[in-house]
């Protein structure tokens, strides 16, 4: 986004088709009804319909002021405020609006000023548009989380008044003058418990405390009642987000003593606390009584059982508050569903299986991307809508289409494009810096692909029997933030199977402890580095398998309680890695695998069941399993589709076999569309064209990465009635496999020529990249606050000697992909800053500068390794070490790399090279506008055979500060 200025097109004609050009079939149905199908997805006047849809908040009303800088011909799009036809023109059926904040004035401080806001436009905007509404509240601190300690609110619940104002000429008879008299914690006023209390995300009340939980009640009940007021009667929002973002883990005095008191209605005695703890993973303090909890949580000697414990009260807490506040919002629309929206798919303190239990709609993590958090999303949704409220698409065509269809194709039912709104972010529509009008084609693009493949792929179910499945475990989860890792094997698990094309679901095991049901849908079941389980599952899984279930175990062996103790329901606990064995007429398997051995295991069990991919894909460059390429199948009517998706880091050139639905008199179509110009104007035209296979029966197809295509297979008359000849529609002439090849060929060398042309200093190839999760082990951010005192960021010097505009997420650094963490989806921390000589000790409450940091898994081999880093206060005039790397293989033995300033490494404040730092191949690797970054080095694997188990990285602690950013792993 930022350092990425766009030039400005400048349109003599509208690139947007018209209005009337589009086709009835097409346009939404104003006031048309949504309602949720047995399946969870979405039906419009009762038909299965997937919603691309985009948000506009923050007095949209106010926008599109007339301009003299734009075009005549797309002023219709930039003068004014969004209306039914400006939002169909551009294939977007549903839109969300932000929560008026008036109910904090109304309820807690009457004596501020109204917010800017013109509800009659509003209104009237809402009426015109006839679509269903979603309502966003947001409580950032600049929105609905605006409600201070400083605003000393008044107590809604009252008794006795707080002191009037002695200022004359005030609207309300009470203030928040200090001067008046206005203090917290006095009569009338709220406590200044009802705030959180420790680290928080957009959660500035306590959800604790019950004046901090009324806080939240009320505003989502005026909020609605708000909300309700503006919209017509028959078109009341159809879905209200009851929190962005949210993150909360308070451990203040009072959510302590709470706890206290939960755990002495859940155990009784002390004794049976005591006893039942006793079996933790770690952790021997026994209690007296149930008063000695609230203070032992500093305790470094109390039982793991303790934290899960506090970590399971904590989200006990949330999720009831979400019910609590979807019952106040029925109350007023008894049709209105809820959700909110997790800032990353985990989530401390936030079990998302509990609280979507009690709501209507599942809402994706922000950004919403992913294979793995998608099948999270499916298995959490179990019959309900999954939406995306903010859905970042980038600013060409394709990243917008693809944005919409990877979701679509994935099994989400409404998708809001972030955002339809002028000003200056990199994320806003009418920001002509940023996207133009054309590239916003991408959401009707989108909408005509899914009405092209609408009942194969909108329905959740899809024909197709899914056999496999995988176990996320949330007591696995839990036990993990306390260092019994494990968890992330369930991503490794997921993503093989979607990668190797085997139909699978995700369970919780929340479905499963006390019955088999859910489990008797499936043939195979994987769980992989499940650590912990809830009492019964294991009980459960046994009697699956034994009335013949397969299970397949990767890393674990079942043994561990919630608390990471021994498990007396354990079955396993002693079978050796690679041993099988039947039981009753099921089969349990175990092994102990590395990342790049989960696909043979799990196909080979999976083979054992009868359970085969959907479809094989072969590189045709290497003649292997092409990888990172995610295809959805569906079955409807006796016709065939795919929904094919390349994850892969480039390019690729693939040869496709379908499987059983591809035969003697069927054909296989490719259908897509796009905006051509025809007679001079901008239309919509659909494309057709058969695919013939080469000798083998395979297809041959050149995948881009997010370039999501759509193919369909039937006999030649079921294809003519579904896509049937039209004004604007092209029927290409059948592609033979070597016509195809040559075609693909010719993209794929294109692009290889393009990679080149920009001479970056590494030309790796994409698809053999994979970054390296430093998430675990950053400890910093790239934003440092006040110079030395051991806290915030980077070199600890202050604002002005932070690291400003880094990027999030992968990122080609000089021809390599480089992982930008983003700090607020992962506690606050981006970079890993380490002991230095010129660094103050970090304080007691804050992470330390470390010395070394230990085992960052690596798990793959590696032909190279190349890390972005740099130094602060870099020496001159000699070279010595900053910081060295170890890398560690997997049979015992290491290498290590050291970082030596003008060799392999130098300082970040003016990034600039050396010959010796080329010729060590140290070059420039991310800079912002100011010429201040990181350097990226390649480390050459000596021992490119041998598998890379972990890195190490220690500091030689001199006064060069070592920061480390992202280090990526080029496979063999
Ligand atoms: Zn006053």
């Amino acid at each position: 986004m930022v350092g990425l200025m766009m030039a400005v097109a400048v349109f003599a004609q509208d690139p947007v088709p018209s209005f009337d050009s589009i086709p009835k079939e097409e346009l939404f149905p104003k006031g048309g009804k949504i309602t949720v199908a047995d399946d969870g997805s979405l039906l419009l006047n009762g038909k299965p319909r997937y919603f691309p849809a985009t948000q506009w908040y923050g007095q949209i009303e106010f926008s599109g002021q007339p301009s003299t800088n734009n075009e005549e011909a797309v002023k219709w799009f930039y003068e004014g405020i969004p209306n039914y036809e400006k939002m169909q023109r551009l294939g977007l059926d549903c839109g969300g609006f932000y929560g008026a904040m008036a109910w904090m004035k109304r309820i807690y401080r009457p004596w501020f000023r109204d917010e800017r806001r013109d509800d009659a436009k509003l209104s009237a905007m809402i009426a015109e548009l006839g679509m269903p509404m979603y309502v966003d509240m947001t409580a950032s601190e600049w929105s609905h989380g605006s409600l201070w300690h400083w605003d000393c609110p008044l107590d809604p619940k009252r008794t006795v008044d707080p002191p009037k104002c002695r200022k004359p000429g005030k609207d309300s008879p009470f203030c928040n003058h200090p001067e008046c008299g206005a203090k917290l914690d006095t009569p009338g006023r709220l406590s200044s418990k009802a705030w959180t209390q420790g680290h928080a995300h957009w959660m500035p009340w306590s959800i604790v405390y019950p004046q901090g939980r009324d806080i939240w009640l009320n505003m989502w009940e005026n909020v609605a009642k708000d909300a309700i007021a503006i919209c017509p009667a028959d078109n009341k929002p159809w879905c209200y987000e009851l929190l962005n973002e949210p993150s909360c883990f308070d451990t203040s005095d009072y959510a302590k003593q709470l706890f206290a008191e939960r755990m002495k209605a859940k155990y009784g005695t002390i004794e049976n606390l005591n006893s039942a703890w006793a079996n933790s993973a770690s952790g021997k303090l026994k209690f007296k009584g149930f008063d000695e909890l609230p203070g032992a949580y500093e305790n470094p000697d109390k039982p793991i059982a303790y934290l899960v414990e506090y970590a399971k009260f904590m989200e006990g807490q949330f999720a009831s508050l979400l019910a609590e506040g979807t019952a106040r919002i029925k109350k007023l629309d008894p049709d209105a569903k809820t959700t909110f929206q997790p800032c990353t798919i985990r989530t401390s303190g936030i079990d998302l299986f509990r609280c979507y239990r009690n709501l209507d709609v599942v809402c994706s993590q922000t950004g919403g991307r992913g294979v793995m958090p998608a099948a999270l999303l499916r298995g959490l949704a179990d019959g309900k809508p999954i939406v995306d409220n903010e859905m970042y698409i980038g600013n060409t065509t394709n990243s917008i289409r693809g944005s919409y269809l990877a979701q679509y194709i994935r099994g989400f039912n409404v998708s809001y494009s972030f955002k339809w709104e002028s000003g200056k972010s990199g994320y806003y529509f009418m920001n002509r810096d940023n996207v133009q009008l054309d590239a916003l084609l991408g959401s009707r693009i989108a909408k005509r692909d899914v009405m092209d493949v609408n009942e194969f792929f909108t329905p959740r179910r899809r024909g197709v029997p899914h056999e496999v499945a995988i176990l996320f475990s949330s007591p696995t989860e839990r036990v993990a933030e306390y260092g019994l890792d494990g968890y992330k094997c369930f991503d490794q698990a997921q993503s093989v199977a979607e990668f190797e094309h085997l139909e699978h679901d995700v369970i919780f095991e929340d479905q499963i402890t006390n019955t088999t049901a859910r489990l008797d849908n499936y043939k195979v079941l994987v769980c992989a580095g499940t650590r912990a389980s809830y009492p019964g599952t294991c009980t459960q899984i046994r009697k699956w398998v034994e009335n013949g279930g397969s299970l397949v175990l990767v890393n674990t062996r079942l043994d561990g309680n919630e608390y990471g103790g021994k498990n007396p329901e354990s079955f396993t606990p002693d079978m050796k890695s690679g041993e099988k064995k039947a039981l009753g007429k099921g089969v349990v398997r175990c092994r102990d695998l590395a990342n790049d051995e989960y696909a043979d295991y799990l196909l080979a069990a999976c083979a054992e069941a009868g359970i085969v991919p959907t479809c094989t894909l072969v590189s045709e460059e290497s003649g292997k399993k092409a990888g990172g390429v995610e295809v959805h199948v569906a079955r409807r009517d006796g016709m065939t589709a795919w929904a094919i998706n390349s994850c892969a880091g480039g390019g690729q050139l693939v040869r496709f076999t379908p499987g059983v639905d591809v035969g003697a008199g069927r054909h296989f179509v490719h259908v897509w569309n796009q905006v051509d110009v025809v007679d001079g104007k901008p239309v919509m035209v659909s494309y057709r064209q058969e695919l013939l296979p080469n000798k083998k029966g395979e297809y041959v197809m050149y995948l881009v990465p997010g370039d999501v295509q759509f193919y369909v297979a039937g006999t030649k008359e079921q294809l003519l009635k579904r896509y049937p000849a039209g004004r604007y529609v092209k029927r290409l002439k059948s592609l033979a496999a070597a016509d195809s090849l040559k075609a693909g060929k010719a993209l794929l060398d294109a692009e290889i020529a393009r990679r080149v042309v920009e001479k970056p200093a590494f030309a790796v190839d994409p698809n053999k990249c994979r970054p390296i999760d430093l998430r675990k082990f950053v400890n910093r951010r790239f934003i440092d606050k006040v110079a030395k005192d051991g806290r915030d960021g980077w070199v600890d010097q202050g604002a002005k000697f932070s690291l400003e505009d880094t990027p999030w997420g992968v990122t080609s650094c000089n021809g390599v992909p480089m992982d930008f963490i983003r700090y607020d989806q992962n506690g606050y921390r981006d970079c890993l800053v380490m002991k230095s000589t010129k660094l103050v000790d970090a304080p007691a409450d804050e992470l330390p500068f470390p010395l070394e940091v230990k085992g960052i898994p690596v798990d793959a081999k590696a032909k190279n390794i190349y890390f972005l880093h740099g130094i602060g206060w870099g020496t001159l005039g000699r070279v010595e070490t900053a910081f060295t790397y170890v890398v560690n293989y997997e049979d015992g033995t290491k290498v290590e790399a050291p970082c030596r300033n003008f060799r392999e490494v130098w300082d970040w404040y003016f990034v600039s090279l050396t010959e010796d730092m080329t010729a060590n191949r140290c070059f420039k690797g991310w800079t912002n506008g100011q010429n201040r970054g990181l350097y990226i080095w390649q480390w050459q694997n000596p021992h490119p055979e041998k598998r890379v188990k972990s890195l190490d990285i220690v500091s030689a602690n001199t006064q060069q500060i070592p920061l480390i950013v992202a280090a990526t792993v080029e496979e063999p």
